[in-house]
């Protein structure tokens, strides 16, 4: 079976309010956010939302016709289940469209508890193959998964082409390596756990040293990365640092690049993709401004005649402008190691 053409909707980042108007304002599809605490995967402090926050959110998208998806995405810490239980009673109180759940219990309580309100299964579940998809549904009826940075545009077409579960793909935003939700890096040099606190290289952790001639960026003391003067310094995250290994220096992980799948989109359009996600929910409200603006007018002229669809530089340009490290087009996608 050939995956049909269909136009995806367009899934948005929010760490506040102000964001998730941006995001709604400038086209989005969707807006996905999460409540302030250790409940989903992006815990910085001064991010997310309030109850009384989310639900004028969830009543802004609804009044312009958009959708709330609200992460719940880590997993819960042993004696403390009831703030993971909690937030999923309340994303249903509030009217939220779906949640995104990784942890199996929690998958089972909200199934349970709420039959009717969408189960999306996070990407920090790492289900990355039919067989893993097929229990998901099977035993946790999730609607939609969100693929792991880590598979190619054949794999992600073959795993739509057999499973009943709608897709969603990451298109903008930094990469991750890892088997998602099972990285140990942030966990074995601050402490803290990305999938158990929400926090990937917390902030309290982060150091910006200048130097005589350099800015030293360092994560609990570790040097992960030295920038010159003038060189852009993003936010440092462990996989990304500039490392010696075997007498070579450099990102021996990942390269520090953002993902833009701009010139993919017909592509991915005839991929059988039900939704493409913007990471950056602890980016700035310019950020998911101009993102999300790119996003939906490349969507729309895609979708209108793929044919002829051709990226514009004045998309890349904007792209790039509020990228971190800069951007690459296919990021994992096309990726040859895996
Ligand atoms: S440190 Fe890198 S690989 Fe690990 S969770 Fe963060 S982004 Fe992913």
């Amino acid at each position: 079976m050939s995956s049909p053409f269909s136009k995806p909707e367009l899934v948005c980042p929010a760490g506040n309010l102000p964001s998730l108007k941006a995001a709604v304002d400038a086209g989005g599809d969707v807006v996905y956010l999460g409540f302030r605490n250790a409940s989903n995967a992006r815990n910085f402090e001064g991010l997310n939302f309030s109850a009384t926050e989310a639900q004028e959110g969830i009543d802004y998208a609804h009044q312009y016709g958009a959708r709330v998806y609200i992460a719940v995405n880590t997993s819960p810490r042993p004696g403390q289940e009831k703030t993971w239980t909690s937030s999923v009673d309340l994303a249903a109180e509030l009217g939220a469209d779906a949640v995104i759940l990784a942890d199996m219990a929690l998958l089972d309580y909200a199934k349970r508890h709420y039959p009717s309100l969408r189960r999306h299964l996070s990407v920090q579940a790492s289900a990355c193959n039919y067989e893993s998809l097929e229990f998901y549904r099977r035993e946790f009826g999730i609607d939609r998964a969100v693929l792991p940075r880590v598979l190619t545009l054949d794999d992600i077409r073959a795993l739509g082409d057999r499973t009943s579960v709608e897709i969603e793909i990451f298109v903008s935003g930094g990469l991750c390596v890892m088997a998602e939700g099972r990285c140990w890096l942030s966990s074995f040099v601050t402490g803290d756990s990305p999938n158990m606190q929400g926090v990937c290289s917390p902030a309290h952790a982060v150091r910006f040293e200048e130097q005589q001639d350099t800015l030293d960026v360092r994560l609990d003391g570790v040097l992960i990365n030295r920038f010159a003067p003038n060189e852009a310094a993003a936010y440092p995250t462990l996989c990304k640092g500039c490392f010696e290994a075997e007498g070579k220096q450099g990102h021996v992980m990942e390269e520090p690049y953002s993902l833009n799948v701009l010139e993919m989109l017909p592509a991915i359009m005839h991929a059988g993709i039900s939704a493409l996600k913007i990471e950056g929910r602890q980016r700035t409200k310019h950020y998911v401004k101009e993102v999300v603006s790119v996003m939906r007018a490349a969507v729309d002229a895609c979708a209108a005649d793929p044919q002829s669809y051709r990226t514009q530089t004045t998309w890349v340009e904007r792209m790039n402008a509020v990228s971190e490290g800069g951007a690459r087009t296919a990021g994992a996608y096309a990726d040859e190691w895996r």
